[in-house]
């Protein structure tokens, strides 16, 4: 396995400091890594800006070090990588990939509605395309202002040679065989949003491939956005990473931990509360307790684990 290259990484959004459910995915990103004799890196996800803070990041950063996760490259911030990004709605554009939408979210309803047809995903409305320009016209060129822009699915699937309603296939590591149709599911997703922001899904594609990540390990409530991401790399013509989708903490009410749902930040303290921390994340990815004083001990105590359990169950051949 030393002869795959290999780079991973750690991608937090500075909402608020880590807690239990995103050190899980911290640590199974580094010790995936390590056991691949790869690299790990950091990207701080601040797309987002409103909901971020430098505060936030810093003390992200901090908490890795004390729990002995270490990147081996300075971290990125995507707020410092829009130019990036504009590259790529740029090519989505010369595709006629990508068009403008000003479609407010009551439109979108209506619109909805008046169809008899009202697909809602975790309480989004599925774009009914009211904004996608027909098949072989260019998009504006002049946009609207105040436009977000959208990728039209459909013209990247059949781009692909591949029907316009095609589902999207991948392999995960962990959850097997996994499937969905991202032009029924969710529609012509957005690239920008009308507020100027980047999307999410744009931003984590573009710097995948610009800072050559190989394995994306990630919390499994993020393997909903899988297929998204695997569109726009085949539009962007960028190379599709292998997939593991780590187990969800959840907490008393069997709710997903998230900082949304008020998860507590991770305990801070000596020596001994970062390994308490390491022990409870490494249960969670079905490791063993490790007799350990430090953080570091216990994560070389868990490599040998990791990568048993790695050419096991967590390492299925992608077809
Ligand atoms: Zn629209």
């Amino acid at each position: 396995m030393k002869n795959t290259p290999y780079t991973g990484r750690f991608a937090p959004s500075p909402t608020g400091p880590l807690h239990a459910g995103s050190l899980v995915a911290a640590l199974a990103s580094w010790l995936d890594a390590r056991a691949h004799g790869g690299q790990w890196l950091v990207r701080i996800e601040d797309v987002d800006a409103p909901r971020c803070s430098a505060a936030a990041h810093a003390t992200i950063l901090q908490q890795l070090a004390q729990h002995g996760l270490v990147p081996d490259a300075a971290p990125v911030a995507q707020s410092q990588r829009s130019a990036l990004y504009q590259e790529a709605l740029h090519a989505l554009l010369a595709q006629r990939l990508a068009y403008p939408c000003t479609c407010s979210r009551k439109q979108i309803a209506q619109r909805l509605t008046a169809r008899a047809q009202a697909p809602q995903r975790h309480g989004e409305w599925v774009y009914p395309g009211t904004c996608r320009p027909p098949r072989g016209q260019a998009a504006a060129q002049t946009p609207p202002p105040h436009a977000a822009w959208r990728l039209d699915v459909a013209a990247c699937l059949q781009q692909q040679g591949l029907p316009a309603d095609a589902p999207t296939h991948w392999h995960d590591r962990r959850l097997g065989a996994q499937q969905q149709c991202v032009a029924h599911a969710v529609g012509d997703f957005v690239l920008h949003r009308a507020d100027g922001l980047w999307a999410y899904q744009l931003a984590v594609v573009v710097d995948d491939a610009a800072q050559g990540i190989t394995h994306i390990v990630r919390g499994e409530d993020l393997a909903d956005n899988t297929a998204r991401q695997i569109v726009l790399q085949q539009a962007l013509g960028l190379p599709q990473p292998a997939y593991l989708h780590t187990p969800l903490v959840l907490d008393d009410n069997g709710e997903k931990l998230s900082k949304q749902t008020g998860a507590t930040p991770l305990p801070a303290g000596p020596a001994a509360q970062t390994v308490v921390n390491l022990q409870n994340a490494a249960a969670a990815l079905g490791l063993p307790p490790a007799p350990a004083r430090t953080a570091q001990q216990a994560l070389q105590h868990w490599l040998p684990h990791w990568a048993r359990q790695y050419r096991g169950a967590y390492n299925t051949p992608t077809p």
